[in-house]
């Protein structure tokens, strides 16, 4: 038998308009695992896990788990949402944010504001080393509700002991740095934080108005594109509080559904762009195309 084809080439970056800004989605990385069940829904059956991904044409159980940051210039800032884990990279294929983001053209000295959805390892390990931050010039922006949790460091999981650890060696030595946002504030104008909370204490999701244009950034809103979109009341092996993510969930894609504006999603299949349809007892994922090409200069 002879070894599989070990195939590494793949698109990393994709740019396109949004009304007056340009979005750059940047692959952080990925993983494979081999649980799909349970990891994208703990109260499923393998069963009900394995249709889905029949239906979707996936295999089962092997997943592969995307990791796609967002990077968004607007006319007068450049912004970076959870750029990836840093040098806290878990395994091969992860940590290529920087690369990316240079890709794109721009330096880590160019970002205005680093703005963090929650404090799990993939969004908070590249925001600082050693008391460093890697974005020298940015100012960092992230839930008050969130920064607090990890900050008190009561309730937190076995499972969560190594983020809360990263919290406090990335986190903490810039407290008196950060901008600690509420849902509903803004981050800049026309970048709104509403609350998503579940995934974890206080995981927001982004709401971009910009020009003629709109875009929803679900962050961990949703952990798989089949199943978080059919079965919003499945509970992702990574939610912190799964019943309180799943309420979030459904209210999320709803709003995006209803206002069928484009959605990215940090743990989408790149480039991780697409939109929200209402189906049956859920939603789908209808992933992006060519439509942002032609919008490109438009
Ligand atoms: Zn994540």
């Amino acid at each position: 038998m002879t070894a599989p084809t070990q195939i590494s080439l793949r698109p990393r970056l994709y740019q396109f308009p949004i009304g007056d800004s340009v979005i750059t989605n940047v692959l952080e990385g990925f993983i494979q695992r081999h649980d799909m069940h349970p990891f994208v829904a703990t109260n499923a059956t393998a069963a009900d896990v394995a249709e889905l991904a029949r239906m979707y044409r996936l295999p089962f159980p092997a997943i592969e788990h995307n990791f796609v940051s967002t990077v968004v210039k607007t006319r007068d800032k450049l912004i970076v949402i959870d750029p990836g884990f840093g040098s806290a990279a878990p395994a091969p294929n992860t940590g290529w944010f920087m690369e990316g983001l240079e890709g794109a053209g721009y330096g880590a000295h160019d970002v205005d504001i680093v703005l963090i959805s929650h404090c799990h390892p993939d969004h908070i390990g590249n925001v600082a080393k050693d008391g460093v931050p890697t974005f020298p010039n940015a100012e960092i922006v992230l839930g008050r509700t969130e920064f607090d949790f990890w900050n008190a460091g009561k309730g937190v999981s076995e499972m969560r002991r190594p983020t809360l650890e990263l919290f406090q060696k990335t986190l903490v030595p810039l407290k008196d740095q950060l901008r600690l946002i509420e849902p509903g504030d803004e981050i800049v104008a026309g970048l709104t934080a509403i609350d998503a909370f579940g995934h974890s204490a206080g995981h927001l999701v982004f709401h971009l108005t910009t020009g003629d244009g709109e875009l929803l950034m679900l962050n961990d809103t949703t952990a798989h594109y089949a199943g978080s979109f059919a079965h919003p009341e499945w509970h992702f092996a990574m939610d912190d509080n799964p019943e309180h993510a799943a309420v979030s969930r459904r209210r999320i894609l709803q709003f995006a559904a209803d206002r069928t504006i484009p959605v990215v999603g940090f743990h989408l299949p790149f480039p991780a762009i697409g939109f929200v349809e209402q189906r049956d007892e859920g939603f789908e994922f209808r992933p992006a195309t060519y439509q942002f090409n032609l919008n490109a200069g438009g």
